[in-house]
């Protein structure tokens, strides 16, 4: 068993978890009825896959895993990171299989193979650094001017950045319990670089959110998007939501599918976010999209110039 991580309590200890959200009694037993009716379609098809011994993607999206995996509308990864999670399947009968798929020359396996490498890399990174989750796991990044909690970061939760792609997870993530992969790399870009928020206010609230969260995958993918964290993305690079959208959701299929404001007609997942929401937030699906929260060239000028000023 992993050291258990002990939550960070100070510089971010604003962000606690009742605090900017309100949420109450009722308001938890709304949004658990939404997640939960979710949760029973997710566990359906996880304990689908996992009793198919997840014959399916190895069967089918492998093949085209390299390809597929960055685009959030495709059904295109294993959707593992639940199972996995929960210890329901072992990371060594994952890996053989993947492995039996590469000498099968399955084109795909390869790539799944290194993400299955990230995840031990992730929990490598947490044994002999347990505060992964608490402190940035390069030291000269403790005084970095990241800020506290702040009113865009709560429109962030919110999914009411006003940057649709960064929207869109955000309200995934909180009906569903899950998030694309890219899409993670996105938001959490959005939060430290262009809102300049300290990344443990994110790691925060997806451990709230996420039902694959994961101690380690979790920290590392944090600070790995920040800039902290080891073999970290370099400080210049600012995920543009905007280009990241046109490049892997080209037809704005996964945006619709979660902003009821886009759409004349919005769908039951779009809808659904309204359902889950606390009342407090005072959410409405058929107000107007927000205005962005940032101009995108502002916040990612701002950003650079505070990193690019780092003495470290
Ligand atoms: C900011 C951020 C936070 C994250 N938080 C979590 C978390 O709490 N729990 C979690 O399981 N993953 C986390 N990830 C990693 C990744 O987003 C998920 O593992 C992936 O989206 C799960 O979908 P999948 O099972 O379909 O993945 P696939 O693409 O099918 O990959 C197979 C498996 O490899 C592992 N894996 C893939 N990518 C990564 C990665 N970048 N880092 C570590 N392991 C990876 C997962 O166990 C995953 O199930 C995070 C990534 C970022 C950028």
């Amino acid at each position: 068993m992993w050291p258990r991580l002990r939550r960070r309590r100070n510089g971010c200890a604003a962000v606690g978890r009742r605090g900017p959200t309100g949420w109450r009694t009722g308001i938890w037993a709304r949004r658990c009825s939404v997640v939960l009716r979710w949760w029973g379609r997710i566990r359906f098809w996880a304990r689908r896959r996992r009793a198919s011994g997840w014959k399916g993607f190895l069967a089918g999206p492998l093949a085209r895993y390299r390809e597929g995996r960055d685009f959030p509308a495709l059904p295109a990864t294993s959707g593992l990171s639940e199972n996995l999670t929960y210890g329901e399947i072992g990371i060594r009968e994952v890996w053989h299989r993947a492995m039996q798929a590469r000498q099968d020359g399955l084109a795909g396996a390869e790539t799944f193979l290194k993400e299955l490498g990230w995840r031990e890399f992730a929990y490598h990174l947490l044994h002999h650094f347990p505060a992964l989750a608490a402190k940035s796991w390069r030291a000269g990044w403790e005084d970095f001017p990241w800020q506290g909690d702040n009113p865009p970061a709560m429109r962030w939760r919110q999914g009411m950045t006003g940057e649709p792609l960064v929207d869109a997870g955000m309200r995934e993530m909180y009906v569903t319990g899950r998030m694309h992969n890219r899409v993670r790399m996105v938001v959490a870009s959005y939060l430290t670089k262009h809102l300049m928020t300290d990344w443990r206010l994110g790691l925060d609230w997806f451990a709230d959110c996420l039902t694959d969260w994961d101690p380690a995958a979790n920290a590392m993918g944090w600070q790995w998007v920040a800039g902290c964290g080891p073999d970290a993305a370099p400080y210049f690079r600012v995920f543009n939501p905007a280009s990241q959208a046109e490049k892997f959701d080209p037809d704005g299929a996964y945006r619709r599918c979660w902003l009821a404001e886009l759409s004349p007609r919005p769908g039951p997942d779009a809808l659904a976010f309204f359902e889950a929401v606390p009342r407090a937030w005072r959410l409405d699906p058929r107000a107007d999209y927000p205005a962005p929260v940032v101009g995108l060239a502002e916040g990612r000028a701002r950003a650079l110039a505070a990193y690019a000023s780092r003495k470290t």
